[in-house]
């Protein structure tokens, strides 16, 4: 068992052989692998662990763009969690990171109120520009919402031509938000 490559939900062992480390879960006695990597046994401690892959998850850096979905709205800031960073779009975030959208930086002009700028479940492009408490920025043209549902009837709001109002295609209720200049375009 020890190195052997692994995938989440593949068995380890017994909780009588090992005790479960990082990387592993353990369930009804049986511990299983809960990330992709290698298996490892500290025979001392009987702890087994499992080490990730050495192409270890990108961690968003300073001027990184990141893409996420707002999950929450407090009063001053936008919490996105952050589902992949541009020009890695090839490796998966594994430890999903919370990224926090300022109401300072969602857009270079003054920002009043955020519910009119973002609302929860919008698709976003925002720049990474502290990495200690992850706070993005959306201030640039090309960064804001890229994809957002109407939030009477949940259909595609569509964006207005050369407006940065949003209108439902279904029920025509009219929305703001800080817009990417790709809203809609699918270009992430
Ligand atoms: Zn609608």
């Amino acid at each position: 068992m020890q190195n052997k490559f692994v995938i989440p939900g593949d068995f380890i062992g017994t909780s009588e052989e090992f005790i479960a480390g990082s990387g592993t879960y353990e369930e009804k006695g049986s511990i299983f692998a809960a990330i992709t990597g290698n298996v490892k046994i500290n025979p001392r401690e009987r702890e087994v662990i499992v080490s990730p892959r050495t192409n270890v998850p990108p961690i968003p850096k300073v001027g990184d763009v990141v893409v996420g979905r707002i999950v929450d709205l407090k009063n001053s800031v936008a919490l996105v969690e952050i589902a992949r960073i541009k020009g890695r779009e090839d490796r998966e975030i594994v430890n999903t990171d919370e990224g926090a959208i300022h109401i300072s930086n969602v857009k270079s002009s003054y920002v009043n109120e955020l519910g009119r700028e973002f609302a929860v479940h919008d698709i976003v492009k925002a720049k990474v520009i502290d990495t200690r408490t992850m706070r993005l920025s959306t201030a640039d043209k090309q960064l804001g919402v890229v994809k957002a549902l109407c939030t009477r009837c949940r259909s595609p709001l569509k964006r207005k031509e050369n407006s940065s109002t949003l209108i439902c295609t279904k029920c025509e209720r009219v929305e703001n938000r800080k817009i990417s200049e790709d809203y809609g375009l699918g270009i992430i």
